[in-house]
């Protein structure tokens, strides 16, 4: 048998660091909302009693580093179960990207598993084991737009985005979360008002939600990264309604509710940057527990 999952990316909204707790992570208030930029997860019966992973993008690893093993293997010693799993990841998610690439695969495993192995997991549930992988797998369980709070791992429903397209700018480097979390305690950083965003979510108000756009992180990655200054300056110029870096970068996002616009940005970026995309915004996964 085998159960295929689609994992999509998701942007931040708003992302604010609160501070550096004793155990050494970040205190965060994110606004964080999934996209229709997806890589593909199937997990499937293997004969043999182990985590086996293939992924098709290269760099990735398929041992116990990648976060979608770590998930089954968690899954495997929490439910006690004796079973081994083909886990065959499509990346289509640049890596390293502040798109939460890995993390949103470890969530795919953990529902596909849950369905795989009749395991029947709470939504509770399935969180406990996405708070032990990595920060961002929490919300990637659900998807949706949410509020995440603590390292990432307390999660809040929020209303969904009114109906925009999400244009994305890959710069060629790939950024280390770890390392912009490092350098950003030795600097000065803007704090987002997380609370309006939030307001203007559930007040629908798309303009609002556009001129709130705010991240913690995006000057330590500019910092390193010349070309997010570039391109945010140039999708400005073609016209954007908002236009933000995600996560700890360095892909910069564009949002707009016009189509034309958004030929625009992605024909005036193609001739900037190989990676470009125009992607919709993607809709919360409904859990099974959650209709009992
Ligand atoms: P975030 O936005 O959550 O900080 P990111 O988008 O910046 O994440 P990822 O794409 O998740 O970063 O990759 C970070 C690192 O995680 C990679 O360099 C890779 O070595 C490792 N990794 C482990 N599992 C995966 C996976 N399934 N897909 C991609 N990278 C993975």
């Amino acid at each position: 048998m085998k159960v295929l999952e689609k994992a999509p990316a998701k942007i931040n909204l708003s992302l604010d660091v609160l501070g550096k707790r004793s155990d050494g992570y970040h205190e965060v208030k994110m606004v964080m909302t999934s996209i229709d930029l997806a890589d593909r997860v199937e997990c499937g019966d293997l004969s043999e009693n182990r985590i086996l992973v293939r992924t098709s993008a290269p760099y990735v690893p398929e041992d116990e580093r990648n976060f979608a093993y770590q998930a089954a293997q968690c899954i495997r010693e929490t439910y006690r179960i004796n079973r081994g799993v083909e886990i065959m990841i499509k990346k289509n998610i640049p890596v390293a990207a502040g798109l939460a690439g890995g993390s949103t695969d470890a969530a795919a495993t953990i529902r596909a598993l849950d369905k795989l192995w009749g395991i029947g997991m709470s939504y509770e549930e399935m969180l406990e084991i996405a708070a032990k992988i990595g920060s961002d797998v929490a919300f990637c369980i659900k998807g949706g737009t949410a509020l995440a709070t603590g390292r990432g791992e307390k999660i809040t429903p929020l209303p969904s985005l009114p109906p925009c397209w999400v244009v994305l700018v890959k710069p060629t480097v790939s950024i280390s979360t770890a390392q912009i979390y490092k350098e950003l305690d030795s600097q000065p950083i803007m704090h987002p008002d997380v609370e309006a965003m939030m307001r203007a979510i559930e007040e629908e108000d798309f303009q609002t939600i556009c001129r709130l756009l705010g991240n913690s992180l995006e000057s330590v990655t500019m910092k390193k990264v010349a070309d997010i200054a570039k391109i945010k300056e140039q999708m400005k110029g073609i016209g954007a309604e908002g236009i933000l870096m995600s996560g700890s970068g360095p892909t910069v996002f564009a949002l707009t509710q016009h189509e034309s616009r958004m030929q625009r940005l992605m024909n005036g970026m193609r001739g900037y940057c190989s990676q470009v995309f125009a992607v919709r915004l993607c809709k919360p996964f409904p859990l099974l527990s959650e209709h009992e």
